[in-house]
């Protein structure tokens, strides 16, 4: 099994999964810490970015091109689109798109550049794989869309325009840009979140509220899924 890699973007969302590891190696790198471990005898790589579509960016294909890694699994938090989805709800990305990526006076749809999509497919191997892993642990898990952008929503208008434009159920600031690397350099990934906030004029104060829980969610979730990844 070749090396997998596991992300997130803050702080507050690896240091569940390091915790669980106990034993890494700590590797400075780009102006980020890329912390190596062998788990069931698998190497694995996890690190935070920093926040937002350029530093997930750098630490995604840090990942893959400086320290090899061959899968990528995201864990983190986000924002609620879809009024079902309650904080602490789980949510695998089907697909991803840039809300905030916007050529549109050129007459091209929002999220769209020549040469690229609208859309970026996460893995299908590894969404059957969370859907196993959901049933294990008695959660329930939804599949939907998820809209990145450079921005911490936190307005009901821009919620309901991303989530019309895009069809999306949740929205965050890094996914997208981890699955355009992910797709330009064939690595197959998947995108986990759990929901910190609504998105809404209190998303600030839920976000600073739930963040810890939501991120811990999300990362025992992850690991379950590294398991059945390292089993499959
Ligand atoms: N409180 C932090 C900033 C958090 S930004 C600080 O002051 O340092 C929000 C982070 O959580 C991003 O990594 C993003 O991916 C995710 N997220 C959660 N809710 C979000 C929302 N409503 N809008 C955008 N991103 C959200």
């Amino acid at each position: 099994m070749s090396k997998i890699a596991i992300m997130g973007a803050m702080p507050e969302e690896v240091a569940p999964i390091l915790e669980k590891l106990g034993q890494y190696k700590t590797t400075e790198y780009a102006g980020n810490k890329y912390y190596e471990a062998t788990y069931n005898g698998v190497e694995l790589v996890i690190a935070y970015s920093k926040i937002g579509k350029v530093f997930s960016t750098l630490t995604a294909t840090t990942m893959i091109e400086h320290f090899g890694a061959k899968k990528l699994l995201f864990s983190g938090v986000a924002g609620a689109i879809s009024s079902s989805l309650k904080v602490g709800d789980l949510i695998v990305a089907t697909k991803l798109s840039q809300h905030d990526l916007d050529i549109t006076a050129f007459g091209h749809p929002y999220g769209f550049v020549p040469e690229g999509a609208v859309y970026v497919e996460a893995d299908k191997g590894m969404i059957k794989l969370s859907k196993e892993v959901a049933s294990d642990m008695g959660k329930s898990v939804v599949e939907g869309i998820i809209a990145t952008g450079d921005q911490f929503v936190a307005n009901e208008d821009r919620k309901n325009w991303i989530g019309k434009e895009f069809s999306a159920d949740a929205l965050e600031m890094e996914g997208a840009s981890v699955a355009v690397v992910c797709d330009a350099l064939s690595v197959p990934f998947f995108i986990l979140r759990a929901i910190s906030d609504a998105a809404d004029m209190d998303a600030s104060f839920s976000f600073d509220e739930f963040l810890e829980t939501s991120a811990v969610e999300s990362a025992e979730f992850v690991m379950k899924m590294v398991d059945k990844v390292i089993a499959d």
